[in-house]
């Protein structure tokens, strides 16, 4: 999944996200990304965030959404990311090693915050003028 969020000089959020779906899927599988709120939700009051990865494990979890309702109840874009993350490793089984899930989110203030489960999840931040490659903190050190 390649996800995208904006944020312009008004607050105004937007977010996009495009993914090749899961390689070997079942036929008829749909994935995180194309239902919203799962791999993708906004809320232009509170921020947005897109989720790549294991699309069943964020579908379970509704985490797209549930980054946006951490925000909205004080966290920041960062400790919201985590605590989705921590919902998909924590279930009793679940087989996380085997996996990846990461998410990116935007608050409205602009601030940011990205996590995934494993290594080597990154995201692109372009502001004021400048790109900065960032790598994303993981769960499984
Ligand atoms: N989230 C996608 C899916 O499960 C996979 C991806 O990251 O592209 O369909």
């Amino acid at each position: 999944t390649i996800g995208m969020l904006a944020i312009d000089k008004n607050g105004d959020i937007a977010g996009a996200c495009t993914t090749s779906g899961l390689a070997y899927k079942m036929q008829g599988r749909i994935g995180d990304s194309p239902i919203i709120g799962s791999g993708l939700f906004i809320d232009n009051e509170i921020g947005g965030c897109v989720a790549t990865g294991l699309g069943e494990e964020v579908v379970k979890t509704v985490g797209s959404f549930l980054v946006v309702e951490l925000m909205r109840q004080g966290k920041s874009p960062q400790q919201a990311c985590e605590e989705a993350i921590s919902r998909i490793v924590s279930k009793p089984n679940s087989n996380y090693k085997d996996f990846q899930v990461g998410y990116i989110a935007v608050n409205k203030k602009g601030e940011t915050g990205s996590y995934s489960i494993h290594q080597w999840f990154s995201m692109t931040k372009f502001q004021n003028g400048k790109n900065e490659q960032i790598q994303a903190d993981f769960y499984n050190k």
